[in-house]
């Protein structure tokens, strides 16, 4: 049986990655996350993307958010505001827990993906989830009105209002590729990038030292997060239009052109494919929005379908 890889940030990532869990067995898909927006807060390790993932894939997940718990509350973040602490980057009560736990096991000397891996256990999950390093790797946005701003900064604190100018993401020249996530792709036969947003939750990844190496080896497809001229969240169309470039699925393959074989792109960027093909990939138009677990499930079953073409 065919093996996977997928590579994947937070709420586009977690989507396509628990539909393609939900397909295939433990030993025939492992998830590669991005931890380039990990921080601490209070003292407390926080990986944003790795706890978006694992959530969704638990069936935990906040469904209207897509990040945090379902039925969370939120008793230590409100006691904290009544005496008078205003956090910007809020977490609900499980969440928090879950934060605490990596913290304590983390500080008991095991590294992220060991720490992942026990956190995934407890929470059910079979399927392996491993960070992109386990080295801290610090995304910072160069923004034109407030200068150089953390990522969190950027992202929650001030809801991506901001002008991107440039992404810097420091850490990642000296950043080793997880061990787990090196034997991860070398026994894979296909990667796929999930709809995620390319500077903010892919590029980290790709950026690794060796990353591109080693997926040059193996049968890369990518999935759009921009269908038609929009993101579904976030703020990926807006960093295309202040990069200059007009927000399209194209504009996405174009990104990742060096090291694609196939892209997924939605049915309303269908007019793009024959520039996609002038680019030597193969490009395959679908319904890709994924608004509930069977949506999920059904672009999983023509992401796999269409990968193992190759
Ligand atoms: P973040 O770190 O939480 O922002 O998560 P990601 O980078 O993984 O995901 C953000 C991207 O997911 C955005 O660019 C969205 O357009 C994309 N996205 C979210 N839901 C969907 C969906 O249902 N279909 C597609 N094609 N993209 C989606």
């Amino acid at each position: 049986m065919a093996k996977f890889v997928a590579l994947a940030g937070g709420i586009g990532g977690a989507k396509l990655a628990t539909g393609l869990s939900k397909l295939l067995k433990p030993d025939e898909l492992k998830i590669i996350v991005n931890t380039s927006d990990d921080f601490t807060q209070y003292g407390v390790n926080i990986s944003p993307d790795l706890d978006s993932v694992c959530y969704s894939i638990a069936g935990v997940s906040d469904p209207i958010n897509g990040w945090g718990r379902e039925n969370d509350t939120h008793n230590c973040f409100s006691e904290l505001k009544s005496i008078g602490e205003t956090p910007w980057f809020v977490q609900g009560d499980k969440d928090l827990a879950y934060s605490l736990e990596r913290t304590r096991l983390t500080d008991a000397g095991l590294n992220l993906s060991q720490v992942t891996k026990i956190l995934c256990s407890r929470i059910g999950i079979a399927h392996e989830i491993i960070p992109m390093s386990d080295e801290r790797v610090s995304t910072k946005i160069v923004t034109k009105e407030l200068g150089v701003i953390p990522f969190q900064e950027y992202f929650v604190r001030y809801k991506c209002q901001p002008t991107l100018s440039e992404v810097i993401y420091n850490g990642l020249d000296s950043a080793g590729i997880a061990d787990a996530a090196i034997n991860a792709i070398n026994g894979a036969d296909f990667i796929i990038i999930c709809p995620s947003n390319p500077w903010l939750s892919i590029f980290p990844i790709l950026g690794l030292h060796g990353m591109k190496e080693l997926l040059a080896q193996k049968t890369v497809i990518a999935v759009s997060p921009i269908i038609g001229s929009i993101a579904v969240k976030g703020p990926a169309a807006k960093i295309f239009i202040e990069k200059g470039i007009k927000p399209c699925a194209s504009a996405v393959a174009f990104l990742y052109k060096d090291i694609l074989k196939g892209f997924v792109l939605d049915l309303q960027n269908i007019t793009e494919t024959e520039l996609i093909r002038s680019w030597g990939i193969i490009p395959f138009a679908t319904d890709t929005l994924m608004q509930n677990i069977d949506g999920k499930k059904r672009l999983a079953a023509e992401v796999i379908d269409f990968a193992t073409q190759f």
